[in-house]
């Protein structure tokens, strides 16, 4: 029993090691992968429930690894924020959001996600002024999206950045909504235009009656503080049914488009909806 048990052991540190390793190696890669452009952004459209047409994308960041194809954020994010370059990566994505959504219609806006590391960097303010004008794009069309994760960890700091960025026109969504702690203090604190409703409460909208009283809560009180929703993970024509009957404006997922490139994005814009 005694061998046994130690080579359990070894095996878990044999892993531990691979694992350790592996992360070591993607790291310096992607400390290399801004300067040699391997980043793209895949926009999902945000489409306006009642009628179908599109009023935005979000601009979600796949890294094109040299071996390793394309690889989600789920994959790399985390291990860029550890090495300290979610910054440099940031800052590349805001630039590349705002170029592109700057050839698109004045209605259609475009979403940005932002790790809570940026949101503490103190020239955040300055990098979006920067992207916008470098862009030409008009504050109102770029919307910040945070995560109550990021809330949690701000200082006074990051409050005025976000108070600052909306006085100039720049909106703000609370992102993933009711997935994180004290959700309602924050609405209550900070200048949100959204919230978008996580996927975990859409998805089985139409079988559980909690979902259902959860999602109607959180529209009538966004409704009640003059914010948009946005529901997102939609997959089935039910759900979108269900959710323009509760009232909800806008929706996200499977339904309408998966995030598809900037080039595919243009083309869905020329009939205005994805469907
Ligand atoms: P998120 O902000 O909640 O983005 C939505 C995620 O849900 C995306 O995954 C999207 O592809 C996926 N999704 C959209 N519609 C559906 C649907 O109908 N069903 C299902 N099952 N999934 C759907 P993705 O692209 O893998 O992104 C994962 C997360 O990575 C994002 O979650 C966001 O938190 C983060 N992320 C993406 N881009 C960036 C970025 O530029 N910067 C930072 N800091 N984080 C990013
Ligand atoms: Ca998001
Ligand atoms: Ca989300
Ligand atoms: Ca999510």
């Amino acid at each position: 029993a005694k061998a046994e048990g130690r080579g359990t052991w070894r095996l878990y540190d044999v892993e531990m090691d691979e694992r350790q390793k592996d992360r070591r190696i993607l790291q310096s890669a992607l400390r290399q992968a801004v300067l040699r452009d391997e980043f793209r952004l895949e926009y999902q459209p945000l489409v306006n429930l009642a009628d179908g047409r599109i009023v935005g994308a979000e601009a979600l960041l796949r890294w094109q690894h040299p071996e390793r194809g394309l690889l989600p954020p789920g994959d790399f994010i985390a291990l860029a924020e550890d090495a300290g370059l979610i910054g440099q990566i940031g800052e590349w994505v805001l630039g590349q959001a705002c170029r592109e959504a700057a050839n698109w219609p004045e209605h259609v806006g475009i979403a940005v996600n932002l790790s809570p590391l940026q949101f503490r960097d103190s020239g955040l303010v300055e990098i979006i002024d920067r992207a916008l004008a470098q862009a030409g794009l008009a504050p109102g069309r770029l919307e910040l999206e945070i995560t109550e994760t990021t809330m949690l960890e701000t200082n006074s700091e990051t409050v005025d950045a976000l108070w600052q960025l909306h006085g100039r026109g720049v909106r703000v969504a609370l992102d993933d909504f009711g997935t994180g702690y004290s959700s309602l203090s924050y609405l209550r604190r900070f200048p949100f235009d959204k919230i978008k409703i996580d996927r975990s409460f859409i998805r089985d909208l139409g079988y559980e009656k909690d979902d259902s009283s959860i999602v109607l809560a959180i529209i009538g009180l966004a409704e009640r503080m003059g914010m948009v929703v946005t529901a997102e993970g939609v997959e089935t024509p039910r759900q979108a049914e269900i959710l323009n009957s509760y009232g909800c404006g806008q929706a996200q997922g499977y339904l309408f488009s998966r995030p598809v490139s900037a080039a595919v994005f243009g083309e869905l814009l020329v009939t205005g909806t994805p469907l």
